[in-house]
């Protein structure tokens, strides 16, 4: 299972894409732990990787305490 607890939810790989990206998604690997510290709460963050359309992936960082979220897109 790679669900995971984010801010006292329980959330799948697709559903927290879909939070960072604020819309859905096609797609979404399993979530991952980020090895960093959140810059807001310094609480830990995890990592997910999906595809918001069929030419685009994306790498999304999620802090599992607070909304702070970022991703690689330029
Ligand atoms: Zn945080």
């Amino acid at each position: 299972m790679s669900n995971r607890v984010v801010e006292g939810r329980m959330v799948t790989p697709e559903r927290l894409a879909e939070i960072v990206e604020g819309d859905s998604v096609m797609d979404a690997e399993p979530i991952e732990d980020a090895d960093r510290e959140c810059p807001d709460c310094g609480g830990d963050v995890i990592s997910v990787g999906y595809m918001p359309s069929v030419m685009e992936f994306v790498t999304a960082y999620k802090c599992q305490e607070c909304s702070w979220n970022e991703t690689d897109r330029e």
